[in-house]
């Protein structure tokens, strides 16, 4: 089977408009988080976060964080995408007048990390 290319898929999902506008994301959208998502490496990724890695030839570090500039969850232009740690993050909500969750809003989940379901067959009681 071949393979289609991240980018081949990802931009068949956006609506491209002028390169200061907003270019909504046309696929999947996470129910919680608002935003798009696509997949990537059998993982879901947020769209945005793609945009930026396919403008700029790299991965997000790990260590930084993506966010929007235009408060546009569904947006994925990769003008409207800063990196920025969790601490710029968050000042930067704060700033906004948001309220920060705290607690596993904060928290990063290392990815493959195992998954702890070891089911019990118990049957019957
Ligand atoms: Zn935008």
């Amino acid at each position: 089977m071949k393979q289609v290319p991240i980018e081949d898929r990802f931009w068949q999902y956006v609506d491209k408009k002028g390169p200061d506008e907003c270019w909504p994301w046309r696929g999947t959208v996470g129910k919680k988080s608002g935003r798009g998502q696509i997949k990537k490496n059998r993982r879901h990724a947020y769209a945005y976060r793609v945009s930026w890695e396919l403008e700029n030839g790299r991965d997000i570090p790990p260590d930084q964080s993506a966010r929007h500039t235009c408060d546009n969850p569904i947006c994925v232009n990769p003008k409207h995408v800063v990196l920025g740690t969790q601490a710029d993050n968050i000042r930067d909500c704060i700033s906004k007048g948001r309220r920060v969750k705290r607690g596993k809003d904060l928290v990063k989940r290392k990815p493959g990390s195992g998954r702890r379901s070891l089911k019990k067959r118990d049957g019957e009681t």
